[in-house]
């Protein structure tokens, strides 16, 4: 979609240093990390929320969180991690492309995380 910065990471139009991969999704690193690691896993099509992707992607999603969350713990000590998923701008979604939150936790660090 024209002018989405998603979209233009996915087609290679912006650089981005690529995580985990698979064929519907990847991930990368959050320009603005709220933990050290803190990654995002962006659909490579475009689609809104979560209510517009098919239930059938819902196993290489999964893998594609997993796959990133492996990669992170080999690079990173944490203890835990959240995954979050905003959906529409009341929830937080400031970019408009589907996309899921991988945040790393340390015990005590104090960041606060609504759910
Ligand atoms: P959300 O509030 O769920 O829409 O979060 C969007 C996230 O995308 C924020 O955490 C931003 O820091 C991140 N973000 C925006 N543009 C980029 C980019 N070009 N590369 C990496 N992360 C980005
Ligand atoms: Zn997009």
């Amino acid at each position: 979609m024209k002018d989405c910065i998603f979209c233009k990471i996915a087609a290679g139009e912006i650089p981005a240093t690529k995580i985990y991969e698979n064929g519907s999704f990847f991930s990368i690193p959050d320009k603005n990390p709220k933990t050290k690691g803190h990654s995002l896993v962006i659909s490579k099509k475009h689609f809104e929320t979560v209510l517009d992707l098919n239930s059938t992607l819902g196993s290489e999603l999964i893998d594609c969180i997993k796959g990133t969350i492996m990669k992170l713990m080999k690079a990173e000590n944490f203890d835990g991690f959240n995954v979050i998923n905003n959906n529409f701008e009341a929830a937080g979604q400031i970019v408009k492309h589907f996309h899921v939150h991988i945040i790393p936790r340390i015990k005590d660090d104090g960041l606060e995380i609504i759910a």
